[in-house]
């Protein structure tokens, strides 16, 4: 197949682009490096069936040739980055997402979407299943991401319905792995950064407020699978081991070999207090449900930001 993917110098892109590489297919890679990385591309224009183009996925994409999918990836999606970037991330999604399904439509080609479980901002059922409308703050910081999110899916259902676009959209509950950018600012990123370098572990609020986090080969798993379906609602894929941000910090803390104090920060406004995926609908459609156990995802990921402190002691600093 033939498929586009933007946001390919990203996280998840980037693991997405390889997984669909390594099983013969051509990729073509969109991104402009407003929060995706270099390194990330300088791996995969390894294959020679990986093309580049160095765009902004908010405005409309020139692409020659057939697309069997198109695959939208691109978005600031860390809070610090997505705070700093409001509109770029408002726009990608909203716009981005449209002129993507255009492209679709034009190509005759399917279309992919990454939403979020941001889209249940600060969710009062627990855990979230797909039926759950949300709790999100239409004014509030993380809106820019959560409204554009909720919006892009809205946008994306409209066109399957409408347009006949065979769809798929998937909420990415939190995944971490190698090739995180080590300042994104996450918790994952930033507990493992902190404990390598013998710092504090920064704690924002009490601590208590519960994340559930999954391992990016789960994810890409469950992506695959879900383009083998013809199923237009949304999906969600996660690992429904939930842990407060506490016990995450004693975990990395274990894992790194490490004993270091905690600091505490203000907790950001709206963070969610609570989030865990229920994955019944992916396990019942895909027959998915994640492999990788916390420990040891979170063992391969340290010793993956290890490698890098180690091999460019730059990116952290
Ligand atoms: N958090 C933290 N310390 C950090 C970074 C984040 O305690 O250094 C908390 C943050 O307030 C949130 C949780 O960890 O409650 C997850 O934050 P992240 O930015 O990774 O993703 P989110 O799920 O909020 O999008």
């Amino acid at each position: 197949m033939r498929i586009l993917i933007t946001g390919a110098a990203g996280f998840l892109g980037s693991h997405l682009a390889e997984r669909l590489l390594l099983e013969g297919h051509e990729i073509i890679g969109v991104d402009n490096f407003s929060s995706g990385q270099r390194r990330n591309i300088e791996l995969l224009s390894e294959w020679p069936r990986f093309h580049f183009l160095e765009a902004d996925a908010s405005r409309p994409l020139d692409i020659a040739g057939p697309l069997d999918w198109v695959m939208h990836f691109a978005s600031p999606a860390s809070p610090p980055r997505y705070l700093k970037l409001p509109l770029e991330t408002l726009l990608v999604n909203a716009e981005g997402t449209r002129h993507l399904l255009d492209l679709a439509v034009a190509k005759g080609a399917r279309f992919f979407l990454a939403s979020t479980s941001e889209v249940y901002g600060d969710p009062l059922v627990h855990p979230q299943p797909e039926g759950y409308w949300g709790n999100v703050n239409p004014v509030g910081p993380r809106a820019i991401y959560d409204e554009a999110k909720r919006y892009a899916e809205t946008l994306t259902t409209a066109y399957q319905q409408a347009r006949g676009v065979s769809t798929r959209i998937i909420r990415i509950f939190n995944t971490y792995g190698p090739r995180m950018d080590p300042q994104d600012g996450r918790v994952v990123t930033n507990f493992i950064v902190q404990a390598l370098k013998g710092q504090p572990l920064t704690i924002f609020g009490d601590g208590c407020q519960t994340r559930s986090f999954q391992y990016v080969d789960d994810l890409i798993e469950g992506i695959r699978r879900l383009m083998e379906v013809e199923y237009h609602q949304p999906v969600n894929l996660g690992n429904p081991e939930e842990y407060t941000m506490l016990e995450l910090a004693q975990l990395v803390q274990e894992l790194v070999g490490s004993r270091l104090p905690f600091v505490h920060q203000p907790l950001p406004q709206d963070d969610p207090r609570q989030r865990r995926p229920d994955i019944t609908r992916a396990k019942t459609l895909l027959g998915w449900e994640p492999r990788v156990p916390v420990r040891e995802g979170l063992a391969r990921t340290i010793a993956y930001f290890r490698e890098l402190l180690y091999t460019s002691p730059e990116v952290s600093s």
